[in-house]
């Protein structure tokens, strides 16, 4: 679940309401008996508002506990998830919406689009051999999607994961047209993620780990090795990195926890190809950025000794982080450990500005300042990074 933004002032619908209540309850049960009990009203409640397409009644409903009732949240959270992205079909089978994610850092362009049919037939032999279990059966959306492509909203997830539970029953793919999706933003080090469902008799394994041979280990293992070289045909010109195909929801969690390290050593590998300049020397400023609270934080790269600010990265807070985080020492752990020459951790607090002509973020120079990252007219031009 995404860190709401901004608290809005609660004007909550009865709908929203009747979640709190649900969500509230099912957090202080006591008993899974009595858990059942709620979590079947809360889903209940939950399809209504998924069925009349009410996105907002969620939101609300979630900004309002994620202050007020963290264990509230984290039940109504859950249960939006499973809401949106699990299914039953018409004859009584388990369906499950998965995400296949893929890290990637280029010095031209990361692919998106559409998914030649080879290199589908590939991915869902490769899926069905070392990530799912005996027995599924599995629809794949014929698409590389950017993080912007993908669903946007609960509501918008479910009516996603019904087109792929039909396909899935016949064991087929779904064709989606790449035109209908939205522009691709380009980044040095981006995500891409292959979305299915995967239709299992109810009560059996979905995923090769769940079968006691199997371990997350091996399957993890295999899936870089097998479909990793699969990922890599569709991403030429790419370093990449397959990530663990999981549940939808959590598969893109995870992928968002894991690009933060990934934008960070793909800056340095990138200042490297683009401008012959090695980790050692480079500096990395770290320092925070707030709105009412600590948001993020921005690390801007420069060569040692210079205000130029050559590429940046943001560092954007996930879950439950906030200014207890240790996540300036994660950063600083990762780009010592890719050799970096000079490491400045600033301590005030910046705003949260950006470019107001192309909307980049701006990134901290050594001097403190806010600058736009801009690499040297000499070099070839390059696409912001994340
Ligand atoms: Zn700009």
């Amino acid at each position: 679940m995404k860190r709401p933004r901004l608290p809005r002032t609660p004007r909550l619908s009865r709908d929203a309401k009747q979640l709190l209540r649900l969500a509230i309850a099912l957090s202080v049960s006591a008993s899974r008996v009595e858990d059942r009990f709620w979590a079947h009203q809360l889903d209940a409640q939950i399809d209504s508002v998924l069925d009349k397409g009410q996105e907002d009644t969620l939101e609300s409903a979630l900004d309002q506990l994620w202050t007020a009732n963290p264990p509230a949240y984290d039940a109504l959270a859950q249960a939006i998830e499973t809401r949106s992205s699990g299914l039953l079909s018409a004859d009584g089978q388990d369906i499950l919406l998965i995400a296949v994610p893929v890290q990637a850092w280029s010095r031209y362009s990361i692919a998106a689009g559409a998914i030649a049919p080879a290199r589908l037939m590939e991915l869902r032999t490769q899926l069905h051999g070392h990530v799912l279990a005996a027995g599924a059966r599995l629809a794949l959306a014929d698409v590389l999607f950017s993080p912007d492509q993908l669903p946007r909203g609960f509501a918008a997830t479910r009516t996603f994961a019904r087109g792929l539970a039909d396909a899935a029953g016949q064991e087929q793919d779904m064709h989606v047209d790449p035109a209908s999706l939205a522009q691709v933003i380009p980044f040095v080090a981006d995500v891409r993620y292959v979305v299915g469902a995967v239709m299992v008799a109810p009560g059996t394994a979905v995923f090769r780990w769940q079968e006691a041979q199997h371990s997350r280990e091996q399957v993890m293992r295999d899936w870089q090795a097998y479909g990793g070289a699969v990922l890599q045909t569709m991403l030429p010109a790419c370093i990449i990195e397959a990530l663990l195909p999981n549940a939808y929801f959590n598969a893109w969690r995870e992928s968002d926890l894991a690009g933060r390290g990934w934008g960070l050593r793909a800056t340095m590998d990138y200042l490297n190809a683009v401008l012959a300049l090695p980790a050692a020397s480079l500096c990395a400023v770290i320092a925070p950025f707030h709105d009412h609270v600590l948001e993020e934080y921005r690390v801007g790269f420069t060569r040692v000794g210079s205000n130029d600010v050559l590429h940046g990265v943001v560092w954007p807070l996930i879950g439950n982080e906030d200014e207890n985080t240790e996540v300036t020492s994660e950063i600083e752990t990762i780009v010592r450990a890719a050799g970096i020459g000079e490491v400045l951790m600033l301590s005030e607090r910046m705003p949260l500005e950006y470019c107001d002509d192309c909307g980049a973020p701006l990134f901290p120079n050594p001097e403190g300042e806010l600058v736009h990252a801009q690499i040297p007219e000499s070099a070839e031009p390059a696409p912001h990074l994340h």
